[in-house]
């Protein structure tokens, strides 16, 4: 196969946004590697939103009486998919599906975006996608893959849906949600988290958050064997997915900006260091499970063996009315967070004043994620081996663990030159 050539074999269909790059195809079954997708008429039968998607290998897409019956797709070639920009990225992989233990899709389109721009990508038992460039100390960036989901509790047996969380969801806000499930082949189920009428309800009820131990999601089957022939089954992954939006201003809005928005850092400073020469082997680890615990981050490190890491981030925004301003751990339009304690780690000063310094070299704003909310990768990374230097860097994200998180994409360009800096200079800390 020529190396220009779409890597989707014959048949039809579709793929990323509007470009000139993108070419045309006839339709048929994903022959390699993923590709994120685009109908190019909404009303397919293939895809109830009008947002990409994830197809893999061996994916049948479609029937060609179905392609031709909804318009031509669009596929995208391989040395284009890297140069996606990077509100692109964002909501490609906003939009992909990366529940934690299910990131699979994030993974594959990561890889693809990934390309040519490190020298290995690994991807480690746990899941991990560990992409290496160049040799010497190892220096480690980590962004997680993961998003907050559920997976099937249980299936009653009039076909109502029982969700067990993965991650930290507040409950009250489960409520008149979609719920998007995940089947082994990978194909997508629809339910909704509905709730009794407010008409039977007693204003006490009306007023009290149903916990998710309490909620059924709603996927329209008969019974439970009716649910299970459509391939819902006890761990069958879920997600609440709300399409990427632009707001107005600079803002945008997805289901998983944490931490798909540190994954975008993580893409674009590849990309802008491509072709410059670092003193230290560059280890980015895209990783799986940190919402579950900061486990993949924890296997990853212990495996590179860093002697510098720094965790990117998409952290809680909550610059919102009713909020006290020393309650608010970070805010968004005041550029990239830097943490100086969490939960699961205290940042050396050293590292918080390195970071500093370059900021106010690059003319950045920035601003400190206030102690000591949350928890993130470093946590485990800095505890590895014999100790790692470690910091976090993080884009402000608000409405973080909803389908609606939201920034500023001022923000994320900040924090892309900030952590693009470090990796200039990094050597300094070494
Ligand atoms: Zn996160």
């Amino acid at each position: 196969m020529p190396d220009d050539a779409p890597l989707i074999s014959t048949t039809f269909r579709l793929v990323i946004a509007p470009s000139p790059l993108v070419k045309s195809v006839k339709g048929g079954v994903v022959n390699r590697a993923s590709w994120v997708v685009r109908y190019r008429n909404s009303g397919s039968p293939f895809d109830d939103v009008r947002s990409p998607k994830v197809v893999r290998v061996g994916d049948r897409l479609g029937t060609v009486e179905q392609m031709e019956k909804h318009g031509p797709a669009l596929v995208l070639r391989r040395e284009e998919r890297w140069r996606m920009d990077m509100v692109q990225r964002l909501q490609v992989l906003s939009d992909a599906f990366g529940v934690a233990g299910f990131e699979d899709e994030v993974r594959d389109v990561l890889h693809d975006m990934v390309g040519t721009m490190v020298d290995e990508c690994q991807v480690d038992p746990l899941g991990n996608l560990i992409c290496l460039r160049g040799e010497g100390p190892t220096v480690m960036l980590d962004a997680h893959m993961d998003e907050v989901g559920f997976m099937v509790r249980w299936i009653e047996a009039d076909g109502f849906v029982r969700l067990a969380p993965l991650g930290g969801w507040d409950e009250r806000i489960l409520l008149a949600h979609r719920v998007t499930f995940r089947t082994d082949d990978g194909a997508r189920l629809y339910g909704v988290l509905g709730a009794p009428p407010p008409h039977i309800l007693s204003p006490e009820d009306r007023r009290k958050a149903v916990s998710l131990e309490d909620l059924v999601v709603d996927v329209g089957a008969a019974d439970r064997a009716e649910a299970m022939r459509w391939g819902l089954r006890v761990g069958t992954p879920a997600t609440l997915h709300y399409p990427f939006q632009t707001l107005q201003g600079d803002y945008v809005t997805g289901k998983a900006f944490d931490d798909r928005a540190g994954c975008v850092v993580a893409l674009e400073v590849l990309s802008r260091l491509e072709r410059e020469r670092l003193p230290y082997r560059l280890a980015v680890n895209f990783a799986v499970c940190e919402e579950a615990g900061l486990r993949g981050a924890r296997t990853a490190a212990w495996r590179l063996d860093p002697v510098l890491a720094l965790a990117l981030e998409g952290t809680i925004g909550a610059d919102v009315p009713g909020v006290p301003e020393a309650k608010q751990p970070v805010r968004l339009g005041s550029g990239p967070a830097l943490t100086v304690a969490d939960r699961s780690i205290i940042v050396r000063p050293r590292m918080i004043r390195f970071l500093e310094r370059l900021a106010e070299e690059e003319g950045l704003d920035y601003q400190y994620k206030l102690p000591t909310y949350g928890a993130t990768d470093a946590g485990a990374i800095h505890l590895e081996r014999g100790g790692v230097l470690a910091g976090v860097v993080s884009v402000p994200c608000r409405y973080i663990h909803s389908p609606v998180s939201t920034l500023r994409l001022s923000d994320l360009e900040a924090t892309v030159r900030l952590v693009a800096a470090f990796l200039r200079r990094a050597a300094e800390l070494l």
